[in-house]
């Protein structure tokens, strides 16, 4: 059976059921997207044209909600509790709708089938910590991960590392009128804090940024409270209460600048912030926070060490939209300020969380993605050739030619693949965004090999098969070579200033990290 896009998602709200709390909400949002959703359903099978689309059956569940994990969300959803969950559950529900699957989505544990699962992770799973017995060995094993799974069928919220697929959520696209209105409206000298519970404003040391900002603005923020105001919150800020989201969006619309205190992390709010045209201000982190060092991240399975509140933000948007300064250098903050209020920013939405951009990268998913084969070896055939790979004049860089990828059929095809001998230290995450790619870890299995090694004119004095995450990689002291033994253990994420690791990297579409030129 063809899939066949909807634009009408009445029996979408029918079936995602009633009565939490949480489920109120996301059947809010979906009914709010609507012509949105419908527009990029629209726009997307004009782009894709008469492409054959099987419909899948899937099976949704929301794991979160179910009673048997005690369904600890559902409760606070009107206490200002995470919110950024069910924005994303809800995207994922409509676009898989809107797509044209057969749904169905379950709150509960006993409905849960045996089937082929992708999981939905909001901070990642690297694949150290994903093998069970790499993970127990080498200490990567945490409360989560250790489920053998290929790590692509974890599916995160921003695009953290490329180990994992990156699913996201979606924010409102204004028109071109809409923007102009907004950024008439906007009162320069507002600013909205980020957070909604008031455990963030006990910050050590805000009083003097605070201090700082309050002279040049004024401030808002969305806390909830129950009948009285919050005493954390300082009486010169203008607490509105949480704001159900559509006046949250209209409060964004109206301010210059929406601001961070360091947490909550990676939300989807600085997005819509940026969307409705304010600058987002944030904090750097030195050093980084990670599962080492701070409380949040401990027990996750990831070494990401996250550099400010919003690394999205920073490294995917970036300035004019996003400033990240340093919060205890009084002259930076406050020079920032004063940049911004001075500064004309147009409403921006990256590509890839507008409703079109979302379609697109599922749709691609869906079509390509298969984890019924397991990440081996290249097919027979497909070892590295005499022939495919170009070597770049500085001798560390590689191409794959387009024959070879003809022959290999893969997805993501594979004469996208531009291999790199990264510097010691460096993670291929990094080696690859140095060179304006992303690194690609089915692409692994191509520079896996002695061939591989020779071509790169790497000097291997021995070479070994081992089982570690950082595999295939070069040791400089000892020359030794090493390949990766476990194909589950290839990864874009992780480092050692003991070896420089060969990277496989792909080409992006702009606003589009998940997907490469090719990759439609
Ligand atoms: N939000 C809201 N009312 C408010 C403040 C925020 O509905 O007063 C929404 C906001 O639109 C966003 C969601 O809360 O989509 C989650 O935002 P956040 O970035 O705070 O992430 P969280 O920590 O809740 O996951």
């Amino acid at each position: 059976v063809q899939a066949v896009f909807r634009s009408n998602l009445s029996h979408l709200l029918e079936l995602m059921g009633s009565g939490k709390e949480s489920l109120i909400f996301m059947k809010k949002r979906t009914k709010r997207f609507t012509a949105q959703w419908a527009l990029a359903a629209q726009r997307l099978a004009q782009k894709l044209g008469g492409v054959r689309r099987e419909q899948k059956q899937i099976l949704v569940h929301i794991g979160f909600l179910t009673e048997e994990s005690g369904d600890v969300f559902s409760p606070r959803v009107l206490k200002g509790g995470p919110l950024g969950e069910m924005v994303q559950w809800a995207d994922i529900l409509a676009a898989l709708y809107v797509l044209g699957h057969g749904l169905r989505i379950t709150v509960s544990l006993k409905e849960l089938q045996r089937c082929r699962i992708r999981v939905i992770d909001t901070f990642g799973t690297e694949p150290a910590y994903n093998h069970e017995e790499y993970a127990t060995l080498h200490g990567y094993r945490t409360n989560w991960g250790y489920w053998n799974l290929n790590p692509k069928q974890f599916m995160t919220m921003f695009p953290h590392t490329p180990d994992n697929s990156f699913m996201g959520f979606v924010s409102e696209e204004l028109n071109d009128t809409e923007k102009q209105l907004i950024k008439d409206g906007k009162a320069s000298n507002m600013a909205v804090v980020y957070g909604k519970e008031a455990s963030i404003w006990k910050l050590q040391g805000k009083e003097k940024f605070l201090s700082i900002l309050n002279k040049y603005m004024e401030i808002h923020g969305t806390v909830y409270y129950e009948s009285q105001r919050p005493p954390e919150v300082p009486a010169f800020v203008k607490n509105h209460g949480l704001l159900p989201q559509p006046e949250f969006q209209q409060l964004l619309r109206k301010a210059k600048l929406f601001i961070g205190f360091g947490f909550p992390y990676e939300g989807p709010a600085p997005l819509e912030a940026i969307a409705n045209g304010c600058v987002f201000l944030q904090s750097r982190f030195s050093p980084p926070h990670s599962s080492l060092n701070h409380e949040f991240f401990r027990g996750k399975p990831t070494s990401r060490e996250v550099f400010s509140q919003h690394p999205y933000a920073e490294n995917f948007i970036g300035k004019p939209h996003v400033w990240t300064v340093d919060y205890n250098n009084s002259e930076e903050f406050e020079a920032a300020i004063q940049a911004i209020m001075t500064t004309q920013v147009d409403p921006y939405l990256p590509y890839e969380y507008t409703c079109e951009g979302m379609l697109e990268r599922i749709h691609a998913y869906i079509q390509h993605q298969d984890f019924c084969v397991s990440p081996g070896p290249a097919p027979p055939g497909a070892r590295v050739p005499q022939s495919p790979f170009i070597l770049a004049p500085n001798a560390t860089h590689l191409e794959w030619t387009r024959n070879a990828s003809l022959a290999l059929g893969a997805w993501p095809p594979a004469h996208s693949l531009r291999a790199w001998l990264a510097t010691a230290g460096r993670a291929c995450t990094d080696a690859c965004l140095d060179h304006g790619l992303i690194c690609e870890p089915s692409f692994f299995p191509f520079l896996n090999s002695q061939d591989a090694f020779q071509k790169l004119q790497v000097p291997c004095d021995g070479i070994e098969s081992e089982m570690n995450h950082l595999y295939p990689a070069f040791a400089q002291p000892g020359q030794e070579c090493f390949l990766q033994k476990e194909p589950l253990l290839f990864s874009c994420a992780g480092s050692s200033t003991k070896y420089r690791r060969l990277c496989p990297c792909r080409d992006f579409r702009k606003g589009q990290v998940a997907l490469c030129q090719d990759c439609l």
